[in-house]
């Protein structure tokens, strides 16, 4: 058994020999702890990343507790502004094309105050589920991994350690680009394929940085 007081809640955590050195989770308050390597092993001086380009760049540091960095979710308007303001348009002119028959009803038929109406509602509606969309999909960076969280009934995650993330990946199209969102893709050394993948992200590339200085970089 290899044993060590947790960063976080400082009680002991124990795991078998063979977790010794590696990235455990620790069973009380699921902080991410570096095991001590074997006695009689190398140890090296300090187990996991210190590089300290975290703290140089004014974020929290790359060992001690986890903590969070930064959490972003998908943008919601900013992802697809002219189907949002032409969506939020066609509901207000319903609203008003609405109100208008209740004022004067000789200006716009019953009809017609129904379809706008109701049209109102399906516009509204659209631009309500993509926010909802949006509030339901998140993903948070802490000092010692990125977690992926979607769902809003049934949640799911994902999280990969950030020592063992091999590549970061990127992808905008040119309006994307203009309105500053994008996708960001992580996969890690130990499967294969892209492990976290979240689209509609704002300032990816400010998100790509931070998850930067928190990996093992040559
Ligand atoms: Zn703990």
């Amino acid at each position: 058994m290899v044993s060590k007081s947790c960063d976080r809640c400082e009680r002991t955590i124990e795991f078998p020999d063979e977790q010794a050195g590696a990235k455990v989770e620790c069973p009380y308050c699921g902080d991410m702890n570096t095991m001590p390597a074997l006695a009689g092993t190398h140890v090296p001086a300090s187990p996991g990343v210190r590089s300290g380009r975290a703290e140089a760049a004014g974020y929290p540091p790359d060992f001690g507790p986890e903590q969070r960095v930064l959490m972003v979710r998908p943008a919601w308007v900013r992802s697809r502004p002219f189907r949002a303001i032409g969506a939020l348009l066609l509901a207000a002119g319903g609203v008003v094309l609405g109100l208008t028959h209740l004022v004067s009803p000789a200006a716009v038929p019953k009809w017609a105050a129904i379809v706008a109406v109701l049209a109102a509602v399906g516009f509204g509606g659209v631009v309500l589920w993509w926010w909802v969309e949006s509030l339901s999909a998140a993903l948070e960076v802490t000092n010692k991994r990125t977690v992926a969280r979607r769902g809003i009934l049934s949640r799911s995650t994902s999280e990969v350690l950030h020592d063992n993330i091999r590549n970061v990946q990127i992808e905008q199209t040119f309006w994307q680009r203009v309105w500053g969102v994008g996708s960001i893709g992580i996969s890690s050394s130990g499967q294969d394929g892209i492990e976290i993948e979240m689209d509609r992200i704002p300032g990816p590339q400010r998100l790509q940085q931070v998850i930067d200085l928190y990996r093992p970089l040559d």
